[in-house]
């Protein structure tokens, strides 16, 4: 297998495979996709009754237009900054659980109405690295009543327990195309000469007087060329062993972190396979 990177933005990438497989990306996305923890909002204190503006002496009510657990649940998917190199999971850090600066991250949400409680509103207690990337995350809407004064404490955790813990997203894959042009004989011009305008992808162009393939990569596979002719002049065919992947991030952490962690953590695994069919000898 031999890979190349197309693009590496800070929260998305292009890979590109050649002599691979298909079931050889699918293992690298569901590693992605499964396997690369994140921090992420697992508890949250809510202050039930009254809550006091100091300065003006007025009473909020703490219930909003959500309930409790729609507002956690909100909670629970904002993007938390994540340094692998940093957290730990819980139950395997130096505090034996018990929650430290090495697993667990406290935030808090003191707001009141009128106004919408965004991401940028729930603050962390301590290190300032730690506020949340995306500021414009809605949570709920406080009536001029409301008031919102809440406490979460984020872990570390995968997608194989909850999707909240989920770092990657809209990992997919697709075949390099292949277009080819063979001009049949009972191929009109009329045939043929709609086909650039048909093609999503901008694939063909009308150069003296011949169709020809411009710009491979931008076909999409969806065939209006190939449904354009009857007489089997065109022909798109995917290669199996020549692969372009991408996906993103939530960006709780780089789409650079994420794949290293992946792909580290699939050689480590199948390192264990290997050992373990070695071992049965
Ligand atoms: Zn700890």
């Amino acid at each position: 297998m031999e890979m190349n990177i197309d693009e590496l933005r800070p929260h998305a990438s292009r890979i590109h495979f050649t002599k691979t497989s298909a079931s050889q990306i699918n293992a690298i996305r569901r590693a992605l996709l499964s396997d690369v923890p994140k921090m992420a909002i697992d508890d949250v204190e809510f202050h039930l009754g009254p809550i006091r503006d100091e300065a003006t002496g007025k009473d909020y009510d703490s219930s909003t237009s959500l309930f409790d657990e729609n507002v956690a649940l909100r909670m629970g998917l904002l993007p938390i900054p994540t340094d692998l190199k940093q957290f730990r999971f819980k139950d395997k850090c130096v505090c034996k659980g018990e929650g430290c600066a090495n697993c667990q991250i406290v935030y808090s949400i003191d707001k009141k109405g009128p106004c919408t409680v965004y991401s940028s509103d729930v603050v962390p207690m301590g290190d300032t690295k730690l506020t949340i990337s995306e500021p414009n995350i809605p949570i709920v809407r406080l009536g001029s009543d409301q008031a919102l004064l809440v406490y979460a404490t984020a872990v570390m955790g995968t997608a194989r327990t909850h999707a909240k813990w989920q770092v990657a997203q809209s990992a997919g894959l697709g075949y390099q195309p292949h277009v080819s042009v063979a001009r049949a004989k009972e191929c009109s011009d009329g045939c043929l000469k709609k086909i650039p305008t048909l093609c999503p992808g901008k694939v063909f162009s009308w150069t003296d007087g011949k169709l020809k393939v411009v710009n491979e990569n931008g076909c999409v596979f969806c065939e209006a060329c190939e449904k354009s002719c009857s007489h089997g002049s065109i022909k798109v065919e995917g290669d199996p062993t020549d692969i372009h992947f991408d996906f993103e991030t939530d960006s709780s952490m780089t789409a650079r972190e994420a794949l290293r962690f992946a792909l580290n953590d699939l050689r480590r695994r199948l390192e264990e396979l290997r050992d373990a069919v070695v071992s049965i000898g």
